[in-house]
This record gives structure tokens, sequence and C-alpha cells, in this order.
């Protein structure tokens, strides 16, 4: 069994001052202030977490809305153990999909395991805050 004990600081985040479109900018500076946004499609209802500035299912712009959740279940996981060379040295590090209670699920970073991911173990939402304009959000169990 892999050793995933010890804390990792992994750096998959977003850099707020850098967004491209006026709205990865709202989600942006929202996420500054740790708050999260998911997007809802106008037409179909679909949501969308992180947020898609156009719903898949029929290319209409969404909305954005504030996303409240912060207890979730774990849906699944992987044991990241060869990373992409920038992640390398914090390997074995591992992501989990977290299902919240209304059914919106988000991929994230578990950092503090002491052992074993295990499907279905309670998983909460945190934020940190890495500088100045780098955030990101990331599953503590
Ligand atoms: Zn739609």
């Amino acid at each position: 069994m892999v050793n995933m004990a010890e804390e990792k600081e992994l750096y998959l985040g977003y850099a707020t001052d850098k967004a491209v479109t006026p709205f990865m900018q709202d989600f942006l500076e929202a996420l500054d202030e740790e708050r999260l946004m998911k997007s809802v499609c106008p037409e179909c209802g679909a949501e969308y977490l992180p947020p898609r500035e156009h719903c898949q299912k029929d290319l209409s712009i969404c909305e954005l809305e504030e996303f409240t959740e912060r207890e979730a279940k774990l849906r699944s996981y992987v044991i990241v153990d060869f990373a992409p060379a920038s992640l390398a040295s914090k390997a074995p590090y591992v992501v989990g999909i977290g299902e919240f209670p209304s059914g919106c699920r988000l991929t994230a970073h578990i950092t503090n395991l002491m052992s074993q991911p295990e499907v279905g173990m309670d998983l909460k939402l945190a934020f940190e805050t890495i500088d100045k304009h780098k955030i990101t959000y990331k599953w503590l169990v």
C-alpha cells in the first residue's frame, strides 16, 4: 500500500487573475472569495460544476449560480502513481470524484488521507489559497 499520510501540497488550481472571458472572470472572482459557482442552463436546466459557459446539450449560454454544498460522498477515485513532470515529486496522490446530495459531482485532490480511500466515504470541500490570485479547492476526509 502506498503511504498517503504525509501532507501533500498540490498546486492544480486556478490563477484568478487570468480569466479569458467575462464568464470565467465572474467564476474566478467568486473563487477568490472562496465561493464556488456552478452554471445552470436556462433552456434545459442542466447544471455544470465547475461551470461551463455553454450547455453541452443545446449550446445555450449558461448562468452562474453560487454552489453552497460542502459535504459529499466519494464516488470514485484514482491513485496517481506516475504524474506529469510538474507533479512528479508529489506522486502518489489521490484524485477523487465527490458527489453532493444534489447529485452534482466535482473532481479534486484528496489531500489528507491517512489510509486507502474508500468509495462512499465522507468528503468535505475546502479551499486553499496558495498565493495572491492562486486558489484551489480540494477534498478533505
Ligand atoms: Zn441546456
